[in-house]
């Protein structure tokens, strides 16, 4: 290689040294609660497969019966020849289930954002958004050219005097927010948010990524759970985490998708869902709506064991030693000062065949052990988790 990318091996370098240096590992095996990492068999404290779907039956069952009907890719952007029945049922089950108007599907979560912040906010308008919002939350705004204010992390008070001192400066605003917030656990305060854009003429963007499926008493997330499911909110999220296959939505009122059908490019300008994923994220839908409709089914115990397990390990693991970060869901943060410390315990556990991720910077401000619960986590699963935590807190 020329010079001109030497700076490239001088970066990694720097990335090794600071303990920043991540790489892909190896998991083998049907998705699960149990699965095969680089060889040996690991309790899978890692997932966003919250309720188990990824790997369960049903929904692989539909994915091929999809691929056998339609074939493997969908061949062309869905404005082109990327639309078929499949898309549109998907659209409207999300829209059923997030008591919505309508709902749009992207390929991706981190495409959806991209695209929908992007249409709807330009260089004349503000942005504000929570210093911990995800990636792609934070992308969408960049791209969009409008002038972005972080806000601090869940502060009300602090998005009131950004609106104070520069809402009449800007055209639109819009204000974006995780519901649950992916590496920390905690909840957005989305009805004070709510009331706040009410107040200051703004638009509110939340992305259920990590609530669907786990939060409100139907699981239709967040918006649900805090009973605000009448009022105006762009609701983004995936089908990759609690839905267990690909891909990411909006819902909203029906002129809303109808606008974005128009102006998203990061859903003009790309291949259609594979009918593959477009059928496994419809079977989970139908299997979380269908219980709502018809509570028998196995789902509501899905969502409900979920929780049992979240709760019996928030109530039988305390550890003084570990600085637990304020969680509202299955996803537990322990703090550990150093990147280098966080690395060892993540690999003494992984000896013991638990898989609890370390998180670093930049991902995160400050390292932390990053658990997620599963509903299909066997108690005794839970039981070997909390014992060697224990374990591992009071020896450092
Ligand atoms: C995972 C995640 C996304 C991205 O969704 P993908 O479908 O994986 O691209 C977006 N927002 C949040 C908050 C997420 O956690």
């Amino acid at each position: 290689m020329s010079d001109s990318y030497s700076w490239i091996d001088e970066a990694l370098d720097a990335i090794h040294r600071a303990n920043w240096y991540r790489s892909p590992k190896l998991l083998t095996g049907r998705a699960g609660a149990i699965m095969q990492l680089n060889g040996q068999l690991v309790i899978n404290f890692a997932s966003n497969d919250y309720l188990g779907l990824a790997g369960d039956e049903r929904l692989i069952q539909a994915a091929i019966a999809a691929t056998k009907e339609y074939g493997t890719g969908s061949t062309g952007s869905r404005l082109i020849t990327g639309h078929r029945q499949l898309h549109r049922d998907l659209e409207q089950a999300i829209a059923h289930l997030k008591q919505t108007e309508d709902a749009i599907v992207f390929s991706s979560g981190y495409l959806a954002n991209l695209g929908t912040i992007a249409a709807l906010v330009g260089k004349r308008d503000l942005v504000l958004s929570d210093q911990y919002n995800h990636s792609s939350l934070r992308n969408g705004a960049i791209l969009s050219g409008a002038t972005l204010r972080d806000y601090a992390h869940c502060n009300v008070e602090n998005v009131r005097e950004i609106l104070q001192h520069q809402r009449d400066r800007h055209r639109r605003c819009l204000i974006l927010t995780d519901s649950i917030f992916s590496m920390d656990g905690d909840l957005c305060p989305l009805p004070q948010l709510l009331d706040l854009a009410n107040e200051f003429d703004s638009m509110l963007l939340v992305d259920e990524a990590h609530a669907t499926g786990v939060l409100g008493a139907t699981g239709s997330g967040s918006v649900e759970h805090f009973g605000c499911t009448a009022r105006p909110i762009i609701q983004i999220g995936t089908l990759s985490k609690a839905l267990g296959s690909l891909g990411g939505y909006v819902a909203g009122s029906a002129p809303l998708i109808d606008f974005l059908r128009n102006r998203a490019t990061s859903w003009i300008y790309t291949t259609g869902l594979s009918p593959a994923d477009t059928a496994a994220a419809l079977a989970a839908i139908r299997l979380i709506v269908q219980d709502r409709d018809s509570p028998k089914d196995g789902l509501t115990n899905r969502r409900e064991t979920l929780w049992q397990n979240v709760n019996w390990f928030k109530q039988n693991f305390s550890d003084p030693l570990s600085a637990q970060l304020p969680s509202h869901s299955p996803i537990i943060c322990l703090q550990v000062d150093r990147p280098f410390t966080v690395l060892q315990m993540g690999n003494t556990l992984l000896q013991q065949g638990l898989f609890v991720p370390a998180i670093r910077p930049p991902t995160v401000p400050t390292s932390r052990l990053r658990i997620t619960i599963m509903a299909t986590h066997q108690p005794t699963q839970l039981e070997q988790l909390v014992e060697s935590l224990h374990k591992l807190f009071s020896s450092q």
